[in-house]
């Protein structure tokens, strides 16, 4: 038993790179005993932008609320390089957004990430849309990085056969998640006034187990609703607050394991989560921008 816990606790990398990046995000999930995560590293994703190009009815990382934004690659390197001070390798890094392929600049996150992180899987979510429209370059530093291309897909149209030839030239590994039917959205809506208990919205909430841990300005938030919630709070005048208690500082902790401890356990925010009447099978449209797309209507 204790040999094939110690095998658990840390994944090999040669796993955790070539198996399905969904899959992968689904095992971190499940790799918990006695409420107690057993790996020895987190994951970590960074939206290098804000804004999408597809604009989904009640997205979970509220992107089509957000106005025209980027991350800096300073801004990126300066995190990435502290996170590296306090651990020497993370479950997987997923660079992302909004749209990540919008970044002008987007293939120097992963010269950043893979030059401190050299033995972690590494990631694009992206919608697809733009992949076609990449130059050379993009597709040759994917290769140089060992960056695999994750599609989120949705019910619209993707040139396959032409993302298919570019990654088959250029060595590069696509994988493909979530669905192109209709009914392939989630939705767990938010109570405004912040009166759920918070455990048991964490207990019951389909994210709050390592799926969307999100590095965003020096902090590490446990999920992807806490750490964009300010376009929501802006676009709708709301204040659904994020206090010190609802993130890691990561220049204020001095190991890992401070980092991880926090992954477990409910946070202030939790309070917002109607997590015990999460949607599944939604059904998915372009946002019209209505509060309705994130509460009960
Ligand atoms: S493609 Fe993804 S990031 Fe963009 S709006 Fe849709 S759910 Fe949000
Ligand atoms: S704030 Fe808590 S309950 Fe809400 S989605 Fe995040 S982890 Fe889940």
């Amino acid at each position: 038993m204790k040999s094939v816990l110690s095998f658990v606790k840390d994944i090999p990398v040669l796993f955790r790179t070539y198996i399905s990046p969904q899959i992968l995000s689904d095992i971190y999930q499940l790799i918990v005993v006695k409420g107690k995560r057993i790996t020895k590293s987190f994951p970590v994703e960074v939206h290098v932008t804000e804004h999408c190009n597809l604009n989904c009815g009640g997205c979970n990382h509220f992107s089509c609320l957000a106005e025209e934004e980027y991350l800096e690659p300073q801004q990126f390197e300066k995190d990435i390089k502290r996170l590296r001070e306090l651990t020497k390798d993370l479950f997987n890094i997923k660079i992302l957004g909004g749209e990540p392929l919008l970044h002008p600049r987007v293939t120097d996150f992963f010269d950043i990430a893979r030059k401190y992180f050299p033995y972690t899987p590494i990631q694009i979510t992206t919608n697809g849309l733009l992949l076609t429209k990449q130059p050379e370059d993009f597709w040759i530093n994917c290769r140089k990085n060992k960056i695999t291309i994750s599609i989120s897909q949705y019910p619209v149209k993707l040139d396959r056969k032409d993302i298919k030839k570019s990654s088959k030239k250029h060595k590069v590994k696509i994988v493909y998640t979530g669905s192109t039917a209709k009914n392939r959205m989630c939705k767990i809506p938010l109570d405004l006034s912040g009166s759920q208990d918070m455990k048991k919205s964490f207990q019951k909430c389909a994210i709050s187990w390592g799926c969307c841990v999100t590095l965003r300005d020096g902090r590490i938030y446990t999920c992807c609703f806490a750490a964009h919630i300010k376009f929501f709070n802006k676009y709708f005048n709301q204040n659904l607050a994020i206090t010190d208690n609802d993130y890691v500082d990561i220049y204020r902790v001095t190991n890992k394991d401070e980092i991880i401890n926090f992954l477990e356990k409910p946070f202030p925010f939790c309070r917002y989560c109607k997590t015990s009447q999460t949607k599944f099978a939604q059904s998915w449209s372009i946002s019209k921008k209505e509060i309705t797309e994130w509460i009960d209507r």
